[in-house]
């Protein structure tokens, strides 16, 4: 069942975006050769509770970390750890989620660490594209068709591999709430996007192939090949007037002017 949000609402999920947002942020500025994963994770924790925020991830299916950092050859889900020291060319993608007010932001962002190669650079650019592309698809009288088209062409125009065993999702009080967002799908098909829905698109694009498997530790998802993945998203309400980014402070956007094109913050 899809709840739609009233506009109360969605000022409830601007707040706990905002802080999502702002601790993403902060994370990404942590990021550098010879930092843990491990250290990223807990200044996100005290970071969202020092503003009132619960980290949502925390024990969200068991989970045991406030952030997900999934490194290189990580897609989702990656588990901070002490061990995982970042190094010159890698690549990290951070989850970072807030509940505030019982309402619940979701947001990730694939950083560079250090100098990476221009290859990998293309892929950042191209999944950073493809979530701004699915955003500008998120109209009312689009379909969830409209927007997975609009991630998975643009990859695939590059060659990319898309993910498709993992998606975005419906969110509001709850993190995972329907309807599903695939990052596939054909022009018209599918759920009618209406005002009021209010889902997190995240694309997850392979500069390989996209199959992919879950490690021992039952949560990290790795591709096979062993190519590095790129994962953006945001949390957005559709509103007659189009989408709304809802995990990006109003008027302030600090990771990119470029984020959702023609969305609102
Ligand atoms: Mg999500």
């Amino acid at each position: 069942m899809i709840n739609l949000k009233s506009a109360q609402d969605i000022e409830g999920l601007k707040r706990c975006g905002a802080l999502s947002k702002e601790a993403l942020r902060l994370a990404g500025n942590m990021v550098k050769p010879g930092i843990s994963t491990e250290e990223i994770d807990k200044f996100v924790e005290a970071f969202i509770r020092m503003h009132g925020g619960i980290p949502s991830f925390k024990g969200l299916y068991g989970f045991p970390a406030s952030i997900c950092a999934s490194v290189n050859e990580e897609i989702v889900h990656g588990i901070p750890s002490a061990d995982r020291i970042l190094k010159d060319g890698d690549i990290i993608s951070i989850d970072t989620g807030a509940t505030v007010g019982g309402w619940v932001g979701d947001n990730a962002w694939t950083f560079a660490v250090g100098h990476i190669s221009d290859e990998i650079k293309a892929l950042l650019e191209v999944t950073r594209d493809c979530l701004a592309l699915g955003i500008e698809a998120a109209v009312p009288g689009n379909t969830l068709g409209d927007i997975g088209y609009a991630v998975q062409s643009h990859a695939q125009k590059h060659g990319y591999g898309v993910v498709k065993n993992y998606v975005g999702h419906g969110i509001g009080r709850a993190m995972h709430e329907d309807p599903n967002v695939p990052n596939y799908g054909k022009p018209h098909k599918g759920i009618k996007l209406q005002a009021g829905m209010c889902i997190a698109i995240e694309p997850m694009i392979t500069l390989g192939n996209a199959d992919n498997r879950v490690l021992r530790n039952k949560w990290t998802v790795v591709t096979n090949d062993g190519s590095p993945a790129a994962h953006f998203e945001n949390t957005i309400a559709i509103t007659k007037d189009g989408p709304v980014i809802t995990t990006c402070e109003p008027g302030h956007n600090p990771l990119d002017v470029d984020e959702g094109r023609n969305a609102s913050c």
